[in-house]
């Protein structure tokens, strides 16, 4: 799918990507896989939180940096959280256990999963999140084969919906969704 068929979002603080990730997870089903590219630091980590908040998994979803993978389950289905940054070679991966999981019960995201790109099943989500000015990230979805596009035109308006609920939340309730070093934030007084 070329770039401009890509389904892109703009988000301007951590809560904001949390909240479309969860807009994702009623789309979600058992055995797709999303791949998640992105510089350190981009924001893939905390695009997982809100996907995993949005299964109904209660569980705080952390770095997988160093452990490498993590299964949190106790949600609509269980999540396989994979970080391949520090695999020097494809086959670390798959010693890893990465084929099991490929597994149609799960779900399964893998944060630098652009970098594995042989061993991604065809059809996947991919997700590319990249670092604008301060607080700003710029969020693209491209789905292969799956049913995606179909979903992804679905995602259009949750998504749109979920941000547009976090901006005009109460700043003063939710004290945590605005990022204050965010100078080009209005709407917080
Ligand atoms: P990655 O997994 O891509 O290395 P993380 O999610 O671990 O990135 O870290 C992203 C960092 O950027 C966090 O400290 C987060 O609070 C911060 N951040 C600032 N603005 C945003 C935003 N709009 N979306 C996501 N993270 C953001
Ligand atoms: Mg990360």
């Amino acid at each position: 799918m070329p770039f401009d068929d890509s389904l892109l979002f703009n988000t301007r603080s951590p809560d904001e990507t949390r909240s479309l990730a969860g807009a994702l997870a009623p789309v979600l089903k058992p055995g797709d896989v999303l791949v998640l590219a992105g510089d350190l630091g981009a924001g893939k980590t905390t695009f997982v939180q809100g996907l995993a908040v949005g299964l109904g998994i209660v569980e705080r979803v952390t770095s997988p940096t160093f452990i490498l993978m993590k299964e949190y389950l106790g949600g609509r289905f269980p999540l396989m959280h994979m970080d391949v940054y520090r695999m020097g070679r494809i086959q670390e991966v798959i010693d890893l256990g990465y084929d099991e999981f490929l597994d149609p019960s799960y779900v399964v995201v893998v944060e630098w999963g652009d970098m594995v790109e042989p061993l991604l099943p065809q059809e996947h989500l991919k997700i590319e999140i990249k670092h604008k000015e301060g607080s700003q990230r710029s969020i693209a979805f491209w789905g292969t084969g799956r049913g995606w596009e179909a979903r992804l035109d679905s995602l259009k308006d949750s998504a749109e919906e979920a941000l547009s609920s976090v901006r005009h939340a109460d700043p003063h309730k939710f004290g945590s969704i605005y990022d204050p070093g965010d100078p080009t934030d209005t709407d917080r007084n």
